[in-house]
């Protein structure tokens, strides 16, 4: 793997370099499983970006307390410094989490989903709720004849 960031002319920072935060979300992204192909979830690839509307009505709220930072990029956030709220309440910078929400539509911290555009994606979602359910109803009608 390591070969790999060097054949993408990455390399470790030196003594006094400041880190490049872009390249730490690339390496975030591909750490999730954006770039690859071996995401083990029950969908058998990423879930699809958010939907543009979901993305839009996002809060952005400002930040009140020092010791809060982006987990995309991993920068604090400065007092007072304005950032977008998932329905989730983790905080990230708008040009972070925007640029996140293209490419998948899950929180990177919690995995909390926001709805996409995506017909194929949300009829999955519904269908594994569906599942779920019906589990959970064998599971109670089970309990009430066996106990
Ligand atoms: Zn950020
Ligand atoms: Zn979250």
């Amino acid at each position: 793997m390591a070969d790999y960031f060097q054949e993408m002319g990455w390399r470790e920072l030196q003594d006094g370099e400041q880190p490049n935060h872009l390249l730490h979300m690339a390496r975030f992204l591909i750490d999730f499983g954006v770039y690859g192909d071996d995401y083990s979830g029950e969908w058998p690839r990423l879930p699809p970006a958010a939907s543009k509307e979901a993305v839009k009505n996002l809060p952005m709220i400002t930040i009140q307390t020092k010791d809060k930072s982006c987990t995309i990029c991993l920068l604090k956030f400065r007092y007072n410094e304005k950032a977008k709220e998932l329905p989730c309440h983790h905080v990230f910078h708008k040009k972070c989490i925007l640029t996140w929400l293209n490419q998948t539509n899950s929180c990177p911290f919690c995995r909390y989903e926001l709805p996409t555009d995506d017909e194929e994606y949300e009829a999955f979602k519904k269908e594994k709720l569906r599942a779920e359910q019906r589990k959970e109803d064998v599971e109670t009608l089970h309990n009430s004849m066996f106990s």
